[in-house]
């Protein structure tokens, strides 16, 4: 897998120094994207702690539902429960 430099556009070569990644020949511009779980949060968590949001979303929304659909029931009803 290469990447092509995002100064240059030459293409990037591996570096084999401490700090892992491409490297371009001609600007030294250093590319880490490649690596995908260095610098970024790693999918796993990312996709976890997405998963938990919506959950969290999801139940708000369901109690505003139910809120609303109990409220909108006693409206239908009480008229003809008396
Ligand atoms: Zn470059
Ligand atoms: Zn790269």
């Amino acid at each position: 897998m290469r990447c092509s430099c995002q100064i240059c556009g030459t293409y990037m070569v591996q570096s084999e120094g401490l700090e892992k990644g491409c490297v371009c020949p001609a600007c030294r511009a250093r590319c880490k994207q490649c690596l995908g779980t260095d610098s970024v949060v790693p999918r796993e968590a990312l996709s976890a702690a997405a998963l938990r949001f919506l959950e969290d979303a999801v139940e708000i929304e369901d109690a505003i539902i139910n809120e609303k659909g109990i409220m909108s029931e006693d409206d239908d009803h009480d008229p003809y429960r008396d």
